[in-house]
């Protein structure tokens, strides 16, 4: 009776493990989907039509809806059942039974709205992801954007092991601020990871991701005119900025704000030569493809300035539009909420 009272317990715990096992699973398949021999293409090839289902631009191809539950979904149910077999091989028989009835009843849920469960609902415009550990819905529909990164179905774990919580290739770069070292070695390492300079960062409309590059400049002006600037894109706008100190109560708001994916990255109280530049950059990148919301670019304790972070106190900006959810600006009256 204690058995089954605990496999009742430790039920959700064993269904996590399972979609980490899958997430680690839908990574090595996107490999495979990038390899340059064939058989191994063709093995993931059951995935890629889930992407064709829901393609890039996240328009759903209906006619693939079939072929979706048949290449994606039952292959999904089928892995967690190789995983709740291994659970039966060490852990007694009710764990796996649970194990098993949960991810039995999450499959049929799944066959109930073929396929359309949260992850895979339309939006007109996609939230900015909150930081930490979960996954809401915004985060797959990245996934469905850019199928390189946010490989994560309901925890970061995954994607914060092989580095696929952001997105650096092939995306626009708007840079912003006056010249130094450290701004230098930023922009070459983002673009030896691929991505791509904005063809003009004033002209709005061309930048997916705007670096701002001088850590003394009050933020709201250029945050809030980049959020203005892309309120009617289907996708979050996202900000890194250079910061002097990580007491900043406008990027601590920044931070969970749903209009703009926002990292902090504090400066060295130093100015850096080059060669710390680039490992500052190196460590920029590192941490921000682990979808780090806050980096220490300097050699002192980061942890320390991280805590400092977090304790400081959002101060939200005078005269922004604040809204729960990003759709919510199709209501506001073009122009509105001016950061005057
Ligand atoms: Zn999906
Ligand atoms: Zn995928």
């Amino acid at each position: 009776m204690g058995e089954i009272l605990l496999a009742i317990v430790l039920g959700p715990v064993l269904w996590l493990a399972g979609a980490l096992v899958f997430d680690a699973v839908h990574w090595v398949l996107h490999l495979l989907l990038r390899s340059r021999i064939a058989w191994l293409r063709g093995l993931a090839r059951p995935h890629a039509v889930h992407h064709e289902w829901i393609d890039r631009s996240l328009v759903t191809n209906w006619e693939l809806q079939s072929a979706n539950v048949r290449c994606h979904i039952v292959p999904e149910y089928l892995t967690q059942l190789a995983f709740t077999g291994l659970v039966a091989l060490v852990l007694p028989l009710p764990f796996a039974a649970m194990l098993g009835a949960l991810q039995t009843s999450v499959f049929a849920g799944m066959l109930y709205y073929r396929g359309r469960d949260v992850n895979h609902r339309p939006a007109a415009r996609i939230d900015a992801h909150p930081p930490g550990w979960l996954t809401p819905p915004s985060y797959h529909a990245l996934h469905h954007v850019w199928p390189d990164a946010y490989f994560s179905a309901y925890t970061k774990l995954v994607d914060r092991i092989v580095g696929g919580g952001a997105q650096i290739a092939q995306r626009r770069f708007g840079w912003l601020g006056p010249d130094s070292t450290l701004g230098a070695a930023l922009r070459s390492e983002v673009e030896r990871a691929g991505g791509l300079a904005a063809s003009d960062p004033e002209i709005p409309g061309s930048v997916d991701v705007l670096v701002l590059l001088d850590p003394a400049v009050p933020l709201d002006a250029p945050v809030e005119a980049f959020i203005r600037e892309t309120r009617d894109r289907q996708l979050p706008p996202e900000v890194w900025a250079l910061r002097a100190r990580a007491e900043d109560p406008l990027a601590r708001h920044y931070r969970t704000d749903v209009r703009v994916v926002f990292r902090t990255l504090l400066v060295p109280d130093v100015v850096p030569d080059s060669a710390s530049s680039r490992r500052a950059a190196c460590r920029a990148l590192f941490w921000i493809r682990r979808d780090a919301d806050f980096v220490s670019l300097g050699s002192s304790c980061s942890l320390a300035a991280l805590r400092r972070f977090r304790r400081t106190s959002p101060l939200a900006p005078a005269g922004a539009e604040l809204v729960r959810h990003r759709m919510q600006f199709a209501d506001l009256p073009s122009g509105s909420g001016r950061c005057d």
